[in-house]
């Protein structure tokens, strides 16, 4: 059982540095064009030859959407023109078969997810063509546990629709939110309503969705404790199954949509905090468990199951109850993850097109991972899912005397030992109540890439959001 966190300002203060938040270890940054589509092929030929089938996750991307949202830092497109859905998903499907096709037919898909964008920029009508599309070309899983899941943006989007996609076969969904508070709306450049967003979820229920998720953001222009307290008990009344509550990266020279940010209307760092704590406060004394990385589950919710029988994973997704699976991503700026590799599509429409209307997998670039990549994978895998890095587990697994192999992460993961956000004994390395919200700093003291002199403080290597 995961200590619950516990709010420490002061030390917070000291550690919100920028890092990244290790959907993947090794991260993006570190994938070259080196590793490109013979390398793709040559890793799922790999994969197909595991003794037994690894089963596979599907992650569609569709890049579009109606309104531009200032804080966004996504990869997306504005456009209100329908007809662009329509051909992108002719190219979709020429990549879901070119992939498909390389796949041995044992290799069950258990977890389908759109993101974006706004997936429901597609109609229920064009999302259901494309799971049928997807039922056509792999085995998708009959069984119980299989998720079909879906991002949406609630002002885009009508109770009617909510059954069709039901009918289609989603069966969870995650609602794009923010903050309910009229001001914040009007500076982010998202007005949405309460009724409106409330509607989606009901429907949801009625429709049989097994879990709904909710995302908010801390830390946006405007946004006061006042206001977002009151965003967070009209999100408690329809008790969503899940919430995540990130803190806004405010990054403009990274995300031009953000340059439309008066910076000034920011919450000071003191005040962001606060909201954190807020958040944290009121969502565990609702009864929310905090699985970690700002994601909330309700008790009897997958994720807070999974965590408490050591079955989390994490991955680009996020959090999954899915482990040991095969990520496949189709679409633009999509990533995938097969065996011992990752690979990304191009970040741009035109190329991701062009790849694919040549007849090409579309890949730009990714990486293979050495046996130090794996090793470090596992151990950050561990402990953003379970608080805790298994030491024994891992000296087992990979054959090496911890002490000596992390020598250097250690004596780096020293300060934190001395202030009291980690804890070594019985064979592990804990995060304590104050370290759980600063898991990826404890992270980054095992992150080999960070600390090469390219990577170092001062040098413009890639940039990150901060940790709080
Ligand atoms: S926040 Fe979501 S809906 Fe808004 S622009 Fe970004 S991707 Fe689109």
């Amino acid at each position: 059982m995961l200590d619950p966190p516990t709010f420490d300002t002061a030390l917070l203060q000291r550690y919100d540095r920028p890092g990244p938040r290790y959907t993947s270890y090794p991260t993006a940054p570190q994938f070259n064009a080196g590793f490109g589509e013979a390398e793709l092929r040559e890793a799922v030929l790999a994969s197909n030859g595991d003794p037994i089938p690894r089963r596979l996750s599907l992650y569609l991307h569709v890049p579009f959407c109606m309104s531009p949202c200032f804080y966004c830092g996504c990869n997306r497109i504005i456009t209100r023109d329908l007809a662009r859905g329509e051909h992108y998903l002719v190219r979709l499907y020429r990549e879901i078969a070119a992939m498909a096709a390389l796949f041995d037919r044992d290799r069950e898909v258990i977890q389908i997810h759109f993101g974006g964008g706004t997936p429901n920029f597609l109609s229920p009508a064009q999302l259901a063509e494309v799971l049928d599309t997807l039922r056509h070309q792999f085995t998708v899983s009959l069984s119980a546990e299989r998720d079909i899941s879906i991002e949406l943006d609630p002002r885009f989007v009508s109770p009617a629709d909510i059954g069709q996609l039901a009918a289609a076969g989603f069966n969870r969904a995650s609602l794009g939110v923010q903050d309910f508070d009229a001001d914040v709306q009007a500076a982010v450049n998202r007005i949405q309503s309460v009724d409106e967003t409330l509607a989606i979820i009901d429907a949801c229920r009625a429709h049989g969705f097994r879990s709904v998720n909710v995302d908010l953001i801390y830390g946006l222009p405007r946004q006061t404790l006042a206001g977002f307290a009151r965003t967070l008990e009209t999100v408690l009344r329809a008790r969503p199954d899940r919430l995540a509550v990130y803190g806004y990266a405010h990054l403009p020279e990274l995300f031009r949509p953000q340059k439309q940010i008066d910076a000034s209307e920011l919450p000071d760092a003191a005040t962001r905090l606060a909201l954190l704590q807020l958040a944290i406060t009121t969502l565990t004394s609702a009864g929310y468990v905090y699985v970690g990385m700002d994601h909330f589950a309700l008790p009897d919710d997958d994720l807070a199951t999974a965590q408490a029988r050591g079955g989390l994973h994490r991955n680009f997704m996020g959090y999954t109850t899915h482990a040991d699976t095969d990520l496949v991503g189709l679409g633009v700026s999509a990533i995938s993850h097969i065996g011992d590799t990752f690979s990304q599509n191009p970040r741009e429409l035109p190329g991701w097109q062009h790849a694919l209307d040549e007849g090409r997998l579309p890949v730009f670039r990714g990486m293979r991972l050495s046996d130090d990549d794996q090793l470090r994978a596992d151990l950050i895998q561990s402990l953003m899912c379970q608080g805790e890095i298994p030491i024994s587990a891992l000296e087992r697994r990979y054959d090496i005397d911890f002490e000596h192999y992390f020598a250097a992460d250690l004596a780096r993961m020293q300060p934190l030992v001395d202030d009291g956000l980690v804890r070594t004994g019985q064979g592990r390395i804990r995060a304590t109540s104050q370290g759980r919200l600063l898991l990826r700093n404890i992270a980054m003291c095992f992150d080999h890439y960070l600390h090469q002199p390219a990577n170092a403080p001062g040098t413009p290597g890639p940039r990150f959001s901060r940790a709080i």
